[in-house]
């Protein structure tokens, strides 16, 4: 049987990484697009990708979209997790979040549109979209997104129903809660926590500083929601899918379960600063997944202990071997 081929975007980086091993494991053939970088930003997948395997690695940019891909690779399915992809960030920057976010979600359907109409097409939502509604929230909540970030992932939400159903192109929309990993960016609040707790731990820092504390997250594992994602891509209808633990958590109570598993006390270190609040804040998100576990039969497995305990032996290695 010939291989299924997938084409990643934004395989580099937390999500994209896991859906990666997943996909070679289901015995795919893997490619992924990455942008230029002054600086090696392969460390998330340098285990799976040898130089030798480079030729599955290639330069693009959602700025300009994938099309020379599409045509050369024909993929079976493509994968967007491409993204500006921090809330915070998109204040300081929205033009540019608008135009990968959402702009790049349409360059990359008009090439599937275009060049490969029966390309299945995955789109990385992102429960920001729901902003100020109140939780819990589901696929028939309504959209009241608040950063540039969640109004550019509506956008990309809308686009992705409007190619489904404008021209038949099997394209999915993944609503998903937050997810975490050793992998997550160090400028995210769990990982931020995770790692900055370390370092006070190994006497490296003598505090960190937060924002705000009372924020509530839904927060899982990435490497039980890439499982999700392949059902969604795998069932007989392209459809879109809320995919959450069904647990929140304050910002504070993450950083208090941190700090006692490394028997430190927070309140001994802990610093707030309005300079890591946004302008506008989503105040809860709490995911109703029914959905995706009657449809899809998908339920994750790691808690909210299980992910932090994971996340703080990672960040206990590497800031001890000076890694991050
Ligand atoms: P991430 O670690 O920040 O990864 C984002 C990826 O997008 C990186 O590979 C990045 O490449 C790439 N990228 C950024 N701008 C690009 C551009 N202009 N052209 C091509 N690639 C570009 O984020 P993540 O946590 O894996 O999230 C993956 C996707 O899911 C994103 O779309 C995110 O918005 C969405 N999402 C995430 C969550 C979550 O909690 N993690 C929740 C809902 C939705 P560089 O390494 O070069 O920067
Ligand atoms: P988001 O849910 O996609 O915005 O993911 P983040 O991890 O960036 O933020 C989650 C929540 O933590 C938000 O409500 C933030 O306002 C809150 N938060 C509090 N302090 C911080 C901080 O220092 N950095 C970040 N990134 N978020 C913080």
């Amino acid at each position: 049987m010939t291989k299924k081929v997938a084409l990643i975007t934004g395989i580099n980086g937390q999500t994209g990484s896991y859906m990666a091993e997943l996909l070679l494991h289901k015995g795919y053939e893997v490619h992924g697009v990455l942008r230029r970088s002054s600086y090696p930003n392969t460390q998330r997948i340098d285990s799976i990708f040898d130089p030798e395997s480079r030729k599955y690695l290639h330069y693009g940019d959602l700025s300009e979209g994938i099309d020379h891909l599409l045509i050369d690779i024909k993929p079976d399915e493509v994968y967007n997790f491409a993204a500006m992809s921090h809330v915070r960030i998109s204040f300081d920057i929205p033009v540019y979040t608008l135009d990968i976010n959402a702009v790049g979600v349409c360059r990359i359907l008009e090439g599937i549109r275009k060049i490969c109409p029966h390309t299945k097409y995955y789109q990385a939502s992102s429960s920001e979209i729901f902003g100020s509604t109140p939780p819990p929230q589901n696929e028939d909540s309504k959209f009241h997104p608040v950063s540039p970030y969640g109004i550019a992932k509506q956008a990309g939400f809308f686009l992705t129903k409007c190619y489904r159903n404008g021209y038949n192109i099997f394209a999915c929309n993944g609503i998903l809660m937050n997810h975490e990993s050793p992998r997550r960016g160090v400028n995210f609040v769990t990982r931020k926590i995770t790692r900055l707790a370390c370092m006070i731990k190994l006497n490296m820092i003598k505090e960190i500083t937060l924002g705000n504390l009372d924020a509530k997250r839904d927060w899982g594992f990435a490497g039980d929601y890439v499982k999700a994602i392949y059902l969604i891509m795998q069932h007989d209808k392209p459809d879109d899918f809320v995919v959450s633990t069904g647990e929140a958590h304050t910002v504070r109570e993450f950083a208090e379960e941190v700090f006692k598993y490394l028997r430190l006390d927070l309140y001994k270190y802990l610093k707030t600063d309005d300079i890591c609040k946004r302008p506008l804040e989503v105040n809860a998100l709490l995911g109703d997944s029914t959905k995706i576990r009657e449809t899809l039969g998908w339920k994750p497995k790691i808690g909210f202990k299980e992910l932090i305990a994971m996340m703080v032996e990672s960040d206990l290695m590497l800031v001890a071997e000076g890694k991050v």
